[in-house]
């Protein structure tokens, strides 16, 4: 094992503090016996993480960063912290174009990096959250994605169908909605393009930084949130589609899938309940958050992680295995949530189009992860202990 790069004792800038993510990095963090320094958009939110991390008052303060694509927002932040967690960017912006996407992902991630070539010399390493999404593809045959793949599709796509879209306003025709890229895909080129930004400024610079990067890509996340909310309408865009799949299906089991409880199924319509069937089949690669926070705290440790990109996942399944979890842990009549859990679409056969090899972790990290189990039964209890 290398030695310890930036040690406990140390403090660590974390963007995006009030993220799900982030959140349980910073938790981690102070427990271990950093100091940590987060950076929120707004006052209100960094009042309400003042107040979660109450106990570690000493070791814990929030910066308000309102526009973190703005040259120099960060210059004053990074002056003396000896490490960097960059987790900021947006799952769920509020306008379903490109650029609220794109742009802050991208700029975000080229604006700190900036403030650290000037300012940050004390630093020792960045650590930048991607995505599995800036690794995804989909070849004929279904094979394993280590760190050597690049999702060279997403950003392709988007910025075909944008200039598809101008092209058709300039011709006066109608823009139809299929013109139009999707959620999905302007998120995964967010990523894509931020992360190559990362690496892009890091290879440029190299020769005259002392600090280095490191880029965990997760698979998509569950686990208990920390924040303190009331309404499962504040979940962030992962837990939110566990908890319409997993948890109360009849809010709409995907964002393509309209609601399907139990009881009313033999109502639907033949096309509902296909459409359920089919998300139910969906596979997702996931790691538990309080994992991936780990992760996190991993990458600044380990010396020879510098330079690396590493995907963070502990294993992947259909929506109906984790409802199958889900009813495991809690036979009926037990449901820790406020209503019986859903029992999905009982055998149906998983559609497995995407796998990812994330051996580096477990070599390069140590990486230990949660079973599907552990994680299905910490957030539901979570989600019960919140009334929902
Ligand atoms: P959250 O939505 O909970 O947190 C996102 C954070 O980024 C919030 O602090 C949010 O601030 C901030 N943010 C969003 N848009 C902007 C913007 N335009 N400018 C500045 N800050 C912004 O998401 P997660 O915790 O799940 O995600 C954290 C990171 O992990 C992201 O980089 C995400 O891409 C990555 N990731 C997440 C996965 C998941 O399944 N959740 C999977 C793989 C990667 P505010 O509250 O003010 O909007």
């Amino acid at each position: 094992m290398s030695s310890v790069l930036v040690s406990p004792h140390s403090k660590v800038l974390v963007t995006g503090a009030n993220g799900f993510i982030a959140m349980w990095i910073i938790s981690s963090l102070l427990e271990q016996g950093y100091s940590v320094r987060g950076t929120v958009r707004t006052k209100d939110k960094s009042t309400l993480l003042e107040e979660h991390f109450a106990s570690y008052a000493e070791k814990f303060e929030v910066v308000v960063v309102p526009d973190i694509t703005k040259e120099g927002a960060f210059d004053q932040h990074v002056q003396d912290v000896e490490a960097i967690v960059h987790t900021a960017s947006p799952l769920a912006p509020p306008t379903m174009d490109p650029d609220a996407f794109i742009r802050p992902a991208v700029d975000g991630t080229l604006s700190i990096l900036n403030s650290i070539r000037v300012f940050g010399k004390h630093i020792k390493r960045i650590v930048h959250t991607s995505s599995t999404g800036a690794i995804a593809r989909i070849f004929p045959k279904p094979r394993k994605l280590t760190e050597e793949d690049w999702n060279e599709m997403s950003a392709a796509s988007v910025e075909a169908k944008v200039a598809k879209i101008n092209m058709k306003r300039q011709n006066g025709e109608n823009v139809e909605e299929k013109d139009k890229p999707t959620e999905m895909e302007m998120y995964w080129a967010s990523k894509t393009l931020a992360e190559r930004a990362a690496w892009d400024f890091y290879n440029k610079h190299k020769a005259e930084l002392g600090w280095d990067l490191v880029v965990l890509n997760p698979a998509l996340v569950f686990g208990p949130p920390l924040y303190n909310s009331t309404s499962p309408s504040d979940l962030n865009d992962s837990l939110d589609w566990f908890y319409r799949s997993v948890v109360a299906p009849s809010q709409g089991a995907s964002p393509e899938t309209s609601l399907t409880p139990e009881e009313d199924k033999a109502a639907l319509p033949k096309e509902a309940s296909e459409a359920y069937a089919t998300h139910m089949r969906q596979t997702a690669s996931y790691v538990d958050v309080r994992d991936l926070a780990q992760a996190h705290v991993l990458a600044l440790q380990r010396e020879d992680a510098g330079g690396e990109r590493i995907i963070v996942c502990a294993g992947r399944g259909t929506w109906q295995d984790w409802v199958d979890a889900a009813n495991a842990v809690f036979p009926p009549p037990t449901s820790p949530v406020s209503h019986p859990l859903p029992k999905g679409v009982p055998g149906v056969q998983g559609i497995f189009l995407m796998q990812y090899d994330a051996s580096k972790a477990d070599r390069v990290l140590g990486m230990k992860y949660r079973t599907r189990e552990e994680t299905v039964r910490d957030t539901l209890l979570d989600f019960g202990r919140r009334g929902w």
